[in-house]
């Protein structure tokens, strides 16, 4: 199994040095060439989404990545990740993949005080640990999306067919089994 990690900005190395403790081969994928090789699994890291959803652009990576997704590529996306996926975000025109019919809210728990750590339930493992960066929420899904978490009345875990999209960062917390529950749905 191998797993790709969108490189091109943000928490990327974070998300390799998770893979690389539970001894899951992966690879950066920074432009078109790295699309080649197959791969059982996409992380789509933390970082910027409008940098990110730029770079994909100019990289010419947006389409061919949009299209492993449509086709059922396993998608691991976390923050910016999350806002790359949704349908429709709050406040911007124009989305990015729109994979998963929900709306989400950028920067939902404000710019400066939105970084904070909770304890949750998170379907099917329990309570995980749980980190938010200038994090997004998600304020309305489609009844077919499966809602993996909430932190107060907001959602911030979810899953849609092969996509599991998340708020928080679980690579920045010791526990691997949200990471280990994706590698399950890749293998
Ligand atoms: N605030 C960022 C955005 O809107 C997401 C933050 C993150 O990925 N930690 O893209």
């Amino acid at each position: 199994m191998k797993i790709g990690i969108l490189a091109v900005q943000g928490a990327f190395l974070e998300q390799e040095a998770v893979l690389n403790q539970l001894q899951i081969p992966w690879k950066e994928i920074r432009c078109e060439k790295d699309l080649q090789d197959h791969f059982d699994g996409l992380i789509l890291p933390g970082g910027e989404s409008t940098v990110q959803g730029k770079l994909l652009k100019e990289l010419h990576l947006f389409h061919p990545l949009l299209a492993m997704i449509q086709n059922d590529l396993p998608v691991l996306a976390t923050c910016a990740g999350m806002i790359l996926l949704s349908e429709k975000i709050d406040g911007q025109d124009s989305p990015y993949f729109k994979t998963i019919p929900m709306d989400v809210k950028r920067n939902a728990y404000g710019r400066q005080l939105g970084s904070f750590h909770t304890i949750q339930e998170y379907q099917t493992i329990g309570p995980v640990p749980m980190t938010f960066i200038r994090a997004p929420y998600v304020q309305n899904v489609d009844n077919r999306v499966s809602i993996l978490a909430t932190v107060g009345k907001h959602i911030v875990a979810v899953r849609y067919r092969n996509q599991t999209a998340l708020s928080f960062h679980p690579e920045l917390d010791k526990d691997l089994r949200v990471h280990q529950a994706f590698l399950d749905l890749c293998s």
